[in-house]
């Protein structure tokens, strides 16, 4: 507390990211992040950017992120053959949490509240604080499945949730998406799609046909970024001019150098991305069914991490004795899914020490 704060900050209730321990010999499955490296492309970008002489640094990025954003449109045309995308429907931001920011700023200061699940991404809410914008939690149904439904028919300054939802790891199929974008013409939604590429569909393609969709993506998860803080959003060229009107009264460049040039080549190289996805799916796969031998019940997932409950155990106890056994996974003390862990896909090694361990802390000789 200090009486220098401005009113504001007295009431904040900032966000509370997961631990980036420094430990050597530790499993890390917190977080989310891609077990595997980026594309070699992205690296070798980013290395001919920085140069021998590093004198680009000197000089200021630019500042529209244009070759980034014909990266996104490529990559989306080749994957959506339907769709063609300009420049004016891409906004780039360092980070989706910064593009998200920039969102909540630009389209949700309104009159209603927006609507969000009430078990979904934990910084919404913080977001909402931080610029004075009243939101209504909309309970998820038993198996946490988004009842589409309760968004129809309903006053709202805007719709937040991410596809696939987190932490639970639950997508909506394009169709439910779809509906909710047609039933609130009045009002943006977004839906964030950080975890799309691990098996949900991306609403990108229904960017032309609606001008109230605004769709969130980040590189940090499916393109093993989360260390170069590049994220984008894609919706209506008005929608666009919105985030880009509120970013350049805070911040001209938001990516640096290095960002641009490395987020542009790591979506040029599909096939890298491809292979990494498959990976994680094939272990997503194989850890759900490891897991369900043990007793846990784990929701269906479409993400890169898996949000399971034990019947006989505490959840947090459970997560102190995995951490005693240098695994790390994340638990969330709130409501309706303390009783579950969410723990983000490793690599074929890191899933099987984390499967011994269980096995040792459920199955004590
Ligand atoms: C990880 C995550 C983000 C943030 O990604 P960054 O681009 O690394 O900031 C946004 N939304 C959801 C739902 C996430 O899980």
């Amino acid at each position: 507390m200090s009486q220098f704060w401005s009113a504001v900050v007295h009431g904040l209730k900032p966000y509370s990211p997961g631990e980036q321990p420094r430990l050597a010999q530790l499993i890390k499955l917190n977080t989310n992040e891609n077990p595997y490296p980026p594309s070699p492309k992205a690296l070798a970008a980013i290395r001919a950017t920085l140069g021998e002489d590093g004198c680009i640094l000197a000089r200021y990025p630019d500042p529209a992120g244009d070759r980034l954003k014909t990266a996104i449109a490529c990559y989306y045309e080749r994957v959506l053959t339907q769709t063609r995308l300009t420049p004016q429907q891409i906004f780039v931001g360092n980070s989706s949490d910064e593009v998200l920011s920039t969102l909540f700023q630009a389209l949700f200061r309104h009159e209603s509240p927006i609507l969000l699940p009430d078990v979904t991404y934990s910084f919404y809410p913080v977001y909402c604080g931080l610029y004075g914008i009243a939101y209504e939690e909309i309970p998820v149904d038993e198996n946490f499945a988004i009842r589409v439904a309760d968004y129809q028919g309903k006053a709202n300054g805007g719709i937040i949730f991410p596809n696939p939802n987190a932490p639970t790891g639950r997508a909506l199929p394009l169709a439910d998406i779809e509906r909710v974008v047609s039933a609130n013409p009045q009002s943006v939604v977004v839906v964030d799609e950080a975890y799309v590429d691990f098996g949900a569909e991306t609403a990108i393609g229904l960017v032309n046909r609606y001008s109230n969709l605004l769709v969130v993506q980040t590189l940090s998860k499916s393109r093993a970024l989360a260390g170069l803080r590049v994220g984008f959003a894609v919706g209506h060229p008005d929608l666009i001019e919105g985030l880009e009107r509120v970013k350049n009264c805070f911040n001209s460049y938001l990516l640096d150098h290095l960002a641009l040039a490395g987020a542009a080549a790591a979506l040029d190289d599909v096939e890298w991305f491809e292979q990494n996805r498959q990976k994680i799916i094939m272990s997503r796969e194989s850890l759900t069914a490891e897991l369900g031998e043990l007793g846990f019940q784990v929701i269906p997932s479409q993400a890169n991490f898996i949000f399971a409950h034990h019947p006989a155990h505490d959840a947090a106890t459970l997560a102190q004795q995995l951490r005693e056994r240098h695994i790390i996974v994340r638990h969330f003390k709130l409501p309706r899914i303390d009783g579950y862990l969410r723990i983000s896909i490793g690599t074929p090694e890191e899933c099987a020490a984390l499967i011994d361990a269980l096995n040792h802390i459920l199955n004590p000789q």
